[in-house]
């Protein structure tokens, strides 16, 4: 049996932020920009700052020098469910929604080794005219001089309008798709984070428990270098295809739960992909009997339910394959955002907001702001504007605070009639329904995880777990959590590609704290030479008393 160092779950943004970030050892470059990454460092690492020698004016960290480069030291694997190679879910669905860009800035990304890594790598392969600006965001900042004469005016100051400084223009464009995954691709080169360290598996269970207990051999595997104390505890992952054995797991599983599509009477188990769908689950788009239809030039009519950027995006991309009517349904109003989250979490005044989050007294009151930000689904300003065009053509018809209440399937015809909503309106038969509706993420719920939360309770607010914070189960179980699910710790940015990047950071510098607390008490025991090692290692790394340190290891 072998047990590695680390098991990241999810081979998706985070997980390779994650993988990326543990084998990039300068990473400080990122904390000289996002103070919001600095907050959480200083707080827990600030005593293992690097030392400025007066003479030299050279920095040194006497704990990193005798730190192994991560990347010859850390086993690593990362497990995923769509795929063995990097985010295999996330170019599925941009290519099954024919996404030409991303709706984030330029400074959302997973490169530990730069803020502006992907700005910088567009400019290095002089791959600008990929870029789309986003169109009033920058620019419309109002000055203090006129807030000040509306204040006046008025009586109080207007806080309508971004505000994002004008010298942060060149980061409030998105990087197109295939700029985005070029990026990815030279990370992932870098940190020589090949293919080989992915398994194309998914976890269906989770246990963390006694070496002592395991007795079987991972897939595809016959090593039995197990190096472990019979009393140390460590993770049994059992997967599809078999068994996994770790010390530290990252759970970077994104929603974690499978879509869900609203229970609606009339729709069936059999007409699953046949006649309806999930927006997630699509893999052919549209449906092959749409496209037939399409084929003889008959006409044909698309339901999609959902108030987000995706139902948009598949309404515009289903007319340009020939659909000819396109009916959106949303139970709310039509929100049109940037991003997914308000701009204030973006933009200049960010840091204000992270840490109000941060310092909030209660996990519910995290909650109410991170709901709050996000507010639910919404579209950008550009699919506003293709979406009035649409409308305009009476190529798609939008009704806003509508729900779907039931629908009727004619097996023979593979159409559904009888659409009917609340209120109602007068729907044409339809050949087909997409509910992007989103995934509703419930850390409760997660099936592999049932057993494991029985064993190692956690509380919960709203649906995400109540971490630590660094981002761990609790101080005892070394269960490592991001992206969305981790949402209560990260605010409202964690499930996108930003949160993967901070999620990235805290996780990091636990790991190799968590590595090297058991390898120098491994070294308890082992000797003279592992006693002195140890001794020189907590006197290096300013741990405990120095003073001990020294009496006892001279
Ligand atoms: C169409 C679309 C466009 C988006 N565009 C943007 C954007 O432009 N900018 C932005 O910031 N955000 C965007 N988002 C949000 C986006 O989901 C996140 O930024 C990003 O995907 C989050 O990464 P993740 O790794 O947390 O999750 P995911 O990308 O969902 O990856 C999770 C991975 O975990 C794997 N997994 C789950 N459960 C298991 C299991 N039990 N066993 C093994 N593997 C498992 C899955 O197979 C998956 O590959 C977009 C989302 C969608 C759906």
């Amino acid at each position: 049996m072998h047990i590695h160092d680390v098991i990241i779950i999810g081979g998706g943004p985070c997980g390779l932020a994650i993988a990326s970030r543990l084998r990039e050892h300068t990473p400080s470059a990122t904390f000289t920009d996002d103070e919001h990454q600095r907050y959480h460092w200083i707080r827990k690492h600030g005593q293992k700052m690097n030392i400025k020698n007066y003479r030299s004016g050279a920095d040194y960290n006497p704990k990193f020098l005798h730190k192994p480069h991560a990347k010859d030291g850390l086993d690593m694997l990362v497990i995923d469910a769509e795929g063995a190679k990097w985010m295999t879910r996330w170019n599925r669905l941009f290519k099954t929604f024919s996404i030409t860009h991303l709706r984030s800035p330029m400074f959302f990304h997973v490169d530990p080794a730069d803020r502006d890594a992907l700005l910088a790598y567009t400019h290095e392969n002089c791959r600008q005219c990929e870029l789309q600006e986003l169109p009033g965001c920058v620019g419309k900042e109002m000055s203090k001089h006129r807030k000040k004469q509306r204040r006046k005016g008025s009586g109080r100051i207007s806080q309508s309008g971004p505000d994002i400084d004008e010298r942060d223009r060149h980061d409030y464009f998105t990087p197109s798709s295939s700029l985005f995954d070029a990026h990815c691709s030279k990370i992932v080169d870098r940190y020589q984070l090949y293919e080989g360290m992915i398994r194309h598996d998914a976890v269906l269970n989770i246990e963390y428990t006694s070496v002592s207990s395991f007795d079987e051999c991972e897939v595809g595997s016959d090593i039995s270098n197990c190096s472990s104390p019979d009393d140390e505890s460590a993770f049994r992952l059992t997967t599809r295809d078999g068994v996994y054995f770790a010390r530290i797991v990252v759970l970077a599983v994104g929603p974690g739960n499978a879509p869900s599509i609203p229970s609606i009477p009339g729709l069936l188990q059999h007409t699953l992909y046949l006649g309806h769908c999930h927006a997630m689950q699509l893999n052919d788009f549209p449906s092959p009997s749409v496209k037939n239809k399409i084929a003889k030039r008959a006409s044909t009519n698309i339901l999609i339910v959902g108030g987000g950027l995706t139902s948009i995006q598949l309404a515009d991309l289903a007319l340009k394959r020939g659909v000819t009517k396109v009916w959106l349904l949303m139970r709310g109003p039509l929100k049109v955002k940037y991003f997914d989250i308000d701009l204030d979490w973006v933009g200049k005044f960010r840091n204000v907001n992270q840490a109000s989050f941060w310092s909030a007294d209660t996990d519910e009151e995290r909650l109410e702001m991170f709901l709050q930000a996000r507010n639910g689904g919404s579209i950008t300003p550009r699919y506003r504007k293709i979406l009035d065009k649409h409308i305009a053509s009476g190529k798609i018809v939008l009704h806003t605070h509508t729900t779907l209440k039931s629908v009727q399937w004619v097996p023979d015809t593979h159409i559904w009639t009888s659409v009917v909503s609340s209120p109602s309106v007068s729907f044409p038969e339809m050949d087909y329904i997409v509910f992007a509706t989103g995934v509703q993420s419930d850390i409760r719920t997660l099936p592999f995880l049932q057993k494991f939360q029985k064993e190692h309770p956690i509380d919960c607010v709203g649906s995400l777990p109540c971490l630590n914070d660094d981002l761990m189960w609790n101080d005892d179980v070394p269960l490592f959590v991001t992206g969305r699910l981790a949402g209560l710790r990260l605010g409202p940015g964690a499930p996108n590609l930003v949160g993967a990047r901070v999620g990235a950071e805290r996780i990091a510098w636990n790991i190799s704290d968590i590595l090297e607390n058991r390898k120098e008490k491994n070294s308890v025991g082992k000797g003279v030479e592992g006693y002195e090692k140890e001794a020189l290692t907590q006197y290096a790394s300013g741990r405990r008393n120095r003073f001990d340190s020294l009496i006892d290891g001279h």
